[in-house]
């Protein structure tokens, strides 16, 4: 499967999930079971999913871990239940916010129903995956009834409904007999390549589905190593991590942990292997905005095209520190990777990501890395070709190198 493909098809965390394991299966790894008793062999390539969140690791006999953390979800409208609400001609859906979307950049697009189903068959209870094979619009109001639409364009997700159709049409009409959903209604335009010499990658979800696609693609192209190699990949950042399967839960911790035990470690090995351990918080940053070059740091400026890029803030918002920085650009210069710094204004609320959440579960030294884009949260993001080649050739590069990580000190090979 390749990017476009993943992109246009992971309409959820939960078919990111399934696509991940999909091409993890592709790849000869084995699929674990959070509720089985795990056997691993040394050199072993494994997955494990636990609701849109997938964890794929090589697994070795040695103690470390290097880990690529990245997030499987991204903003869209989240179903209720009795969603349907006929209003004698037209058919409306009602949905929430799922994160903090750029929501005006939702109208007038194609949009898919897609999520998860639960099934009742006979005592079972099963979860399906569901993508609608229809497409449902929510439409603007026409610039005569709203003068002031291209001044101030405010949405109130509970007034703009997204239209179903002309006939009293129920949820389960539309997917099946179910005891209970997560469907939500998100963009299902296709990838393109955008600009005169085709520069550019626009899609829905780039934030953080090219994550999610290089750290999977890097694992499965990673020669064994003698650290346990990992791609983690969560839902629930757009909402806070704080779910059962979001980064701040116990998922990655538990399956470090079993890890270790499959080491024949004991617990004080397994602590000690945590300290110098490695791990990439990997999601977009934002690029410098041709028509907003003000909003962006003055000194640090982030351009599209201009390769990878190592996030800071003095409030810990992201996980980078000095020496964590020293050990990922010592990495990146041994594989020619072209690097950049993003920091927000000093006057600006930063954005957060999972990197800092997850180091409440599972306290491992940390950067933050990700590749430059535009439109954050739009229905569709855009970001440059060549920033995703570097992405590609630095994870490669995490994955292959070998380093000693002692605190205050660090060897790089
Ligand atoms: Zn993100």
């Amino acid at each position: 499967m390749d990017l476009c493909e993943f992109l246009r098809s992971s309409y959820t965390a939960y078919h990111a999930a399934e696509n991940a394991a999909k091409m993890c299966e592709e790849a000869g790894f084995t699929r674990l079971r959070e509720q089985e008793i795990w056997n691993l062999q040394d050199g072993g390539a494994y997955y494990v999913v636990r609701g849109g969140s997938i964890v794929a690791f090589r697994f070795a006999k040695g103690g470390k871990f290097r880990i690529v953390a990245s997030h499987s979800d991204s903003p869209c409208l989240k179903l209720k239940e009795n969603a349907a609400c006929f209003d004698g001609t037209h058919c409306r859906l009602n949905a929430e916010g799922y994160g903090g979307g750029l929501w005006y950049t939702f109208f007038d697009r194609p949009l898919a129903l897609a999520g998860r189903v639960i099934r009742e068959k006979g005592d079972a209870l099963t979860a399906e995956l569901y993508t609608s094979d229809f497409r449902i619009v929510l439409p603007s109001l026409a610039i005569h009834q709203n003068r002031e639409a291209n001044e101030k364009f405010a949405v109130n997700l509970q007034t703009e409904l997204a239209l179903a159709g002309l006939r009293d049409t129920s949820v389960t009409d539309m997917v099946g007999p179910y005891s209970a959903y997560d469907l939500f209604l998100v963009p299902a335009e296709e990838p393109f390549s955008s600009g005169a010499n085709k520069e550019f990658l626009t899609s829905p979800r780039l934030d953080d589905l090219m994550g999610v696609y290089t750290s999977v693609s890097s694992l499965l192209a990673a020669k064994p190593s003698s650290d346990t190699l990992v791609a983690a990949c969560f839902e629930a950042e757009e909402i806070g991590s704080g779910t059962q399967s979001g980064a701040g839960s116990d998922f990655l911790r538990n399956i470090l942990a079993r890890i270790s035990n499959a080491q024949k470690r004991g617990r004080e090995e397994e602590l000690a292997a945590y300290s110098s351990s490695l791990l990439f918080s990997l999601d977009n940053a934002h690029a410098v905005h041709p028509n907003h070059p003000e909003k962006s740091d003055p000194t640090n400026r982030v351009v599209l095209g201009g390769g990878v890029v190592l996030k800071a803030h003095a409030g810990g918002a992201y996980t980078t520190d000095g020496m964590t920085a020293a050990i990922a650009k010592k990495i990146f210069s041994g594989a020619g990777v072209k690097v950049q710094t993003f920091y927000n204004r000093s006057d600006v609320r930063s954005g957060s990501t999972l990197g800092a959440i997850s180091m409440r579960a599972v306290s491992i030294p940390s950067v933050d890395l990700g590749v430059a884009q535009l439109a954050m949260h739009s229905a569709s993001e855009t970001a440059a070709w060549s920033d995703i080649k570097e992405l590609e050739k630095a994870l490669e590069a995490f994955y292959r190198a070998e380093i000693e990580f002692t605190g205050n000190e660090a060897t790089v090979k």
